[in-house]
């Protein structure tokens, strides 16, 4: 099925040096003491998903996943994060047995987004993860407190969550479309 296959991470958060992490289909856990950067890899993953959310990604503002430097490194101007999807069975509306979802952020706030290196833009990203049960809107990243919010939240927001996992999420992101114009 649909797995990770790859990450990499320039300049993001506590990964000023490229960091290439290459995942199996069978790694469960990721391990490490206190401040070792756990957190930073799954924002980092929900980051190039296409998060918008400050807030999700635990930090003021955007700018604050750019590597902010230490007493001995300076801050970056940018980051980068590459995800790469094996595609081989096409759970992805894409005809590449591989796909490498890629964003990048700059200091003066531009954003830039690349789908297997081509240009892209944040809707594209969102629109190749809806319904896959990955992507922004997803339920395949479960952050801590997100438990206790999906037992709490209006039956609206809770009826999306599984609207997301049956796969007629886009149904209903196109009629909103239609009805918008
Ligand atoms: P825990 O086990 O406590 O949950 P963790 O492994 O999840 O720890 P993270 O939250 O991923 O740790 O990493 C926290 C570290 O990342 C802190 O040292 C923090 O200073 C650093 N950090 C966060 N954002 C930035 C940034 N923009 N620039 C540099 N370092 C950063
Ligand atoms: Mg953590």
């Amino acid at each position: 099925g649909l797995f990770l296959k790859a990450l990499e991470i320039q300049g993001f958060k506590s990964f000023p040096d490229k960091t290439v992490l290459t995942f199996g289909e069978d790694i469960t856990a990721i391990v490490g003491p206190n401040g070792s950067g756990k957190s930073n890899l799954s924002d980092a993953v929900r980051w190039v998903m296409g998060e918008q959310s400050t807030r999700a990604l635990r930090g003021g503002k955007m700018e604050d996943v750019i590597f902010g430097g230490t007493v001995k490194r300076r801050q970056l101007g940018f980051a980068e994060v590459s995800l790469v999807l094996d595609n081989a069975d096409r759970a992805l509306a894409l005809d590449e047995d591989e796909v490498m979802v890629t964003r990048r952020y700059y200091r003066s706030g531009e954003s830039e987004y690349y789908i297997n290196r081509r240009t892209v833009r944040l809707k594209d990203v969102n629109e190749l993860f809806m319904d896959t049960g990955l992507g922004r809107e997803g339920y395949s990243i479960i952050g801590q407190g997100k438990i206790d919010e999906i037992l709490s939240v209006k039956s609206a927001d809770r009826r999306e969550i599984f609207e997301e996992a049956a796969g007629i999420s886009r149904y209903r992101h196109r009629k909103e479309e239609a009805e918008r114009r």
